[in-house]
């Protein structure tokens, strides 16, 4: 079956490899988000397999190699959860990712357990709670926490720190489930669980959750090159990570679509314009940034450890979240680099791309970051409107709507020829 599969992928790509813009971005995404890489994670080898994925797209493209490798390698820890998750409320089974998410830094767990419920009609006061945890009353307990109508000073917020000593928490949400991840663990289990999915007659939480924190989990930035035709030792960097939540239990992987499947289709295509199409000036580097999710560790890496000295970049154009833009687009550092961003404005305006771009400071919400923060200019540019997926197992090829891929692809395009 697996291999049967593998065989499917690379046929799907000699076929990619030959088709253009929306429909080879289609198939990236779609590629992408298949259950064979596991949400691009840690767990069954999901990044890696992604990152083999793109290295061989780089190679049919012909983009050239540092040190002989499109891989750049590095370690960073990561808490995971695979094997075996289940939650029972009394008996009624929720389903993950649905229902409920496993906390980034939950530890695992199995057994049953009396569940102790507080919410705004019984909000406890920290001496109650103190006299409570003094007689061991929240061990081998899980506390249920309901916040809906309180305080954002009140106890109950507290008590998801878990201060008390609870061996586990339960957190209400009334709003979409939105999954992260952690590269650390607290000492007791914590999901979230949609308020539908739970009730007050429930008595007994029955969960097994295995988690297991690797401490030296190896991921990789995909990076490849393209020469430029007149001034070869100046370079512009395109990147978007490839990475994302990877899974949840053995069951439940998060397909990441727009995130960020779409930045690196978005990255591919560019690719091809510039190997196939038309020669850059410049030389232009691509990189797919390996675990982006646990905190830009990807990027920080190579600004660290770069292939080509940093004072030689001209600017990094980030891409993350290309799958929509019925709301234009917003561009992080925007407001630092107003040359530029007046340079993309009028690209814009004379192409009639998209509605609108706005800009905004910086922000260390994906891999543009760390160029910046090291004086190199660098932009992130997101595509906003469309749907309202994001970091859940909703954020899936089928409804990505790639409103302004195409235009989004002219922009890049026009802006990185005008650099
Ligand atoms: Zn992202």
């Amino acid at each position: 079956m697996r291999k049967a599969l593998i065989f499917l992928l690379f046929q799907l790509f000699s076929f990619i490899l030959f088709s253009q813009d929306i429909d080879f971005a289609r198939k990236i995404i779609d590629t992408l988000t298949s259950a064979y890489f596991s949400g691009r994670g840690a767990v069954d080898e999901g990044e890696k397999k992604a990152a083999y994925f793109i290295a061989k797209q780089y190679k049919y493209l012909e983009l050239k190699k540092f040190n002989d490798s499109y891989f750049q390698e590095f370690k960073s820890p990561i808490n995971t959860f695979s094997g075996e998750l289940n939650v029972r409320f009394n008996n009624a089974k929720l389903t993950a990712g649905v229902d409920y998410l496993v906390n980034a830094q939950s530890i695992g767990i199995k057994g049953t357990f009396p569940l102790v419920w507080y919410n705004v009609d019984n909000v406890p006061s920290k001496k109650q709670l103190k006299k409570l945890a003094n007689h061991n009353f929240f061990i081998n307990k899980f506390i249920v926490i309901d916040t809906k109508g309180a305080y954002e000073d009140s106890e109950l917020f507290l008590l998801q720190l878990n201060l008390y000593g609870a061996t586990g928490v339960v957190l209400i949400e009334d709003n979409k489930l939105t999954h992260h991840l952690s590269n650390i663990y607290n000492d007791y289990a914590f999901i979230i669980v949609k308020r539908e999915a739970i009730n007050r007659s429930f008595k007994t939480l029955t969960i097994e959750i295995n988690q297991k924190r690797v401490r030296d989990y190896q991921s990789q930035n995909v990076i490849g090159y393209v020469e430029g035709t007149e001034h070869p030792d100046s370079f512009i960097v395109l990147s978007a990570h490839y990475d994302h939540l990877g899974m949840m239990g053995n069951e439940v992987y998060f397909p990441g679509a727009n995130d960020n499947a779409s930045g690196v289709a978005m990255l591919l295509n560019l690719a091809y314009h510039y190997t196939h199409k038309e020669p850059p000036t410049k030389t232009i580097i691509f990189i797919a940034f390996g675990a982006e999710e646990v905190g830009l560790i990807g990027s920080k890496y190579f600004v660290n450890h770069p292939t080509i000295e940093l004072n030689k970049i001209n600017f990094v154009f980030n891409m993350d979240l290309m799958g929509t833009g019925s709301k234009g687009a917003m561009i992080v550092n925007g407001a630092i680099y107003e040359k530029q961003y007046a340079i993309l404005i009028a690209i814009n305006k004379k192409g009639n791309y998209l509605s609108s771009i706005k800009k905004r400071g910086k922000a260390a919400n994906s891999d543009h970051y760390w160029f910046s923060e090291n004086n190199v200019p660098a932009f992130f540019m997101y595509l906003m409107g469309g749907i309202k997926a994001y970091h859940d197992i909703d954020d899936i090829s089928k409804t990505l709507p790639l409103t302004k891929f195409e235009d989004s692809f002219r922009l890049i395009r026009d802006f990185v020829d005008e650099l």
